[in-house]
């Protein structure tokens, strides 16, 4: 026991497990990066050839495997996107891209559950985009594979559907900035460590959310996660 004591108890520590290990993975911050697939930015409208920018969800917005999203508050417009997640055993800052793998645990699938509208009406008061992106259930994973079993995946394709209807359908070769690349350059900005996620940007085929809705998605090679969509809390 540590001699630490807290006036109130500490809140849990948010996990994911590890496929077929019985194991967990500890989470300490979510990243999540702007724009990553050039078809995802022709159909926001966005500039093809911006350097890549993150932002952050919280560690406790992780939704497991097979649970429900209760469709959030404030928004008419709630978007998936489906996307790689990138998990990490060890950081630091300035991480060179061809070191970057050496920092890897192993990979998944999570969505960027995001509120649209708002994020929209955000980037066009010039704010923050925590209100369109970072909120409780926003942040779906499924189990991790490790690096040590799968490698590191550079191809395979990636989807979500509703309801059984294809939405989205990409593949990870036509990811504009590499996995390592973003890590190099998500390590100037902040020392990563054990225990970050990075969720690696979305295909494209974004469409709206309502309550009853069945979310299927996955990376070939990677793995699969499903989500329901439920009424507002
Ligand atoms: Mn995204």
């Amino acid at each position: 026991m540590s001699a630490t004591s807290f006036v109130i108890p500490p809140p849990p520590q948010a996990s994911i497990p590890v496929a077929g290990e019985g194991k967990s993975f500890p989470v300490r911050r979510i990243w999540c990066v702007g724009r990553n697939y050039l078809e995802h930015i022709r159909e926001m409208g966005n500039d093809e050839r911006a350097l890549p920018f993150f932002f952050a969800k919280h560690a406790d917005m992780i939704v497991q495997d097979g649970g429900t999203v209760p469709y959030p508050p404030l928004t008419k417009d709630f978007h998936h996107e489906v996307e790689l997640i990138v998990a990490m055993k060890s950081g630091g800052l300035n991480i060179p891209a061809a070191k970057a793998n050496e920092h890897i645990y192993g990979y998944g699938v999570g969505i960027d559950l995001t509120r649209r509208d708002l994020q929209i009406a955000s980037r066009k008061k010039e704010r923050p985009w925590e209100v369109g992106k970072s909120f409780d259930y926003s942040a779906p994973c499924g189990a991790l594979q490790p690096a040590s079993k799968i490698g590191h995946p550079s191809k395979g394709k990636i989807w979500l559907t509703v309801n059984g209807t294809e939405q989205q359908k990409g593949d990870l070769t036509e990811l504009i900035w590499s996995v390592p690349e973003i890590i190099e350059k998500l390590s100037e900005q902040v020392a990563l460590a054990a225990g970050d996620i990075i969720m690696t940007g979305t295909p494209a085929g974004v469409s709206a959310l309502k309550p009853g809705d069945q979310i299927e998605c996955g990376v070939d090679g990677v793995g699969t996660l499903k989500v329901s969509i439920g009424q507002p809390e």
